[in-house]
């Protein structure tokens, strides 16, 4: 047998120590010896990667005339990781398999709400173990509560489609806070449309229902359930007010909070608010668990429209910058974290044929949503049947984006203008039944080929490029400040998240 020098030897300490050190984020969880946090953030930006943030902090330096970017609150804090996303059965992840991921730590299949790959056995999720702890639970989200993220916080079923079953768990769980958007289908699921892809995920207009079950907002107010639905009755709820849901009196498609960008600058109640009152409702001797969710950054991600997803990041910021304030006053017993599922667009901070140019300061000059501009495209198509002019769509993206107005710095390059021509045409050419060809796929994806034309060029003029209507396996960043916070410092998994979580609240 052959003797090792002690050199040697202390060279195969020192490996050992290093090889370690590259595992170190499983490590320090199980040797985690701190406190538990007695208050809880976990705030998620649906579709937000690192460009959705940093794009929204260009703008702001932009606007706001600073050189550079204007940072988020969310970029104040401290501790920053990244985390991969891809699910058990596809690289690039959807929001239910991301969500069961942030939410229970097990890799799961694409569609499932907080069930095993197989979608077989439920799993525990981190707002069941601090329910279970004696911590409060909030869970407040943009979209509708029985949307993918938030599900898979209280949910368990095998398909994300399952509205009216998600919405049953909501008030089984005995979670102390909902609050947001509406519930999708609170008598029973609708057909699913193998046309209609967006209303499959929520993010369209709902079906009528024939047979009617028994409703999931009457069952949740026997289970206990206080439901509100005015701002009224909202600005009324005070501390000590326990199991409450509370929805946003004014909803859009999918039961959503309308955009901020199509507000007028103010929303009935924002996601800062529900924020701020789920504090207040939910702060008691043994702390609270909220999740937070900025739901539409993708929606409007999916539609490849930056002055939407800016808006949404910055209303986003808003109830993280509630959650810092709170902080502020208990630093020493709150966890702030903000994740991401996963990044949509493959949004680019930079486009080929704007070269080395950003000008961010002219998204600006969108004054609504792709959303609201497709309402009117098809208002225009019903009202004018058979005469549509190509000035009249001109003049609505003029109006509504800026394009083509040269004293905004917007005038169009012929190749634009042609786009935005043979843009109108299929838009007002375009129905449900036409077989859409591969190029029309590229060009406008599934939306009004007019609204994705001005979203893209608009993006394309301030330096912004989109890859995807789909979401991307880009790796999503995660910010953190305080107790337990140096857990999720370093490059992991998504499944991390939750699980770091599990063992700072395990001995409470
Ligand atoms: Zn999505």
């Amino acid at each position: 047998m052959t003797r090792l020098k002690p050199i040697t030897i202390s060279l195969i300490i020192a490996l050992t120590f290093c090889f370690s050190n590259v595992f170190a984020q499983p490590s320090e969880r199980d040797n985690y010896q701190g406190e538990s946090p007695k208050y809880i953030f976990y705030f998620i930006g649906d579709g937000m990667g690192l460009s959705q943030a940093n794009t929204a902090e260009a703008y702001l330096g932009a606007i706001n005339n600073t050189n550079g970017i204007q940072k988020l609150k969310l970029n104040t804090l401290p501790k920053q990781g990244f985390y991969t996303t891809y699910a058990s059965d596809r690289f690039i992840t959807g929001s239910a398999a991301a969500g069961t991921a942030l939410s229970t730590g097990v890799k799961t299949s694409i569609s499932t709400i907080g069930m095993d790959a197989k979608r077989q056995k439920p799993l525990q999720t981190i707002a069941e173990m601090a329910r279970d702890k004696g911590y409060k639970v909030g869970i407040v989200t943009s979209v509708s509560l029985d949307h993918a993220t938030p599900a898979s916080f209280y949910a368990h079923q095998p398909t994300r489609s399952m509205y009216y079953n998600i919405s049953l768990d909501l008030s089984k769980s005995g979670f102390n806070y909902f609050a947001g958007g509406g519930i999708k289908h609170p008598e029973g699921d609708g057909k699913v449309d193998s046309k209609n892809i967006m209303a499959n995920f929520g993010m369209g207009e709902d079906v009528d229902l024939k047979n009617k079950l028994p409703n999931s907002i009457e069952l949740a107010k026997k289970r206990g359930y206080e439901f509100v639905n005015s701002v009224k009755e909202f600005n009324k709820l005070k501390k000590g007010d326990d199991k409450v849901i509370c929805i946003a009196p004014k909803l859009v498609g999918g039961k959503s909070l309308p955009y901020f960008i199509d507000q007028n600058g103010k929303s009935d109640i924002s996601l800062a608010e529900f924020t701020e009152k789920g504090i207040e409702l939910l702060n008691n001797k043994k702390g609270f668990f909220m999740m937070v969710e900025g739901g539409k950054i993708d929606w409007a991600c999916h539609a490849n429209d930056a002055a939407t997803v800016i808006q949404e990041v910055i209303q986003f910021d808003n109830a993280v910058s509630v959650a810092l304030d709170f902080y502020k006053k208990h630093p020493k017993e709150t966890l702030i974290i903000v994740a991401g599922d996963h990044e949509t667009g493959g949004m680019a901070l930079g486009f080929s044929g704007s070269h080395y140019h950003s000008d961010f300061a002219i998204l600006q000059h969108q004054n609504l949503s792709y959303e609201s501009f497709s309402n009117l495209i098809s208002d225009y198509k019903k009202n004018n049947k058979g005469n549509y002019k190509v000035e009249d769509g001109l003049a609505l993206v003029k109006k509504h984006f800026g394009l083509g107005d040269a004293e905004k710095g917007l005038e169009l390059s012929e190749f634009e203008m042609q786009q935005l021509k043979t843009a109108f045409d299929k838009s007002m050419n375009y129905n449900k039944k036409m077989k859409k060809d591969d190029q029309f796929y590229l060009l406008y994806g599934s939306y009004d080929p007019l609204t994705t034309t001005a979203c893209h060029i608009l993006s394309q003029k301030a330096g912004i490029g989109w890859t995807s209507f789909s979401h991307t396996a880009a790796p999503i960043p995660i910010r953190s400040i305080g107790v337990g916070s140096d857990l999720f410092i370093g490059f992991f998994d998504n499944t991390d998240v939750p699980k770091n979580l599990m063992k700072l609240i395990e001995n409470k």
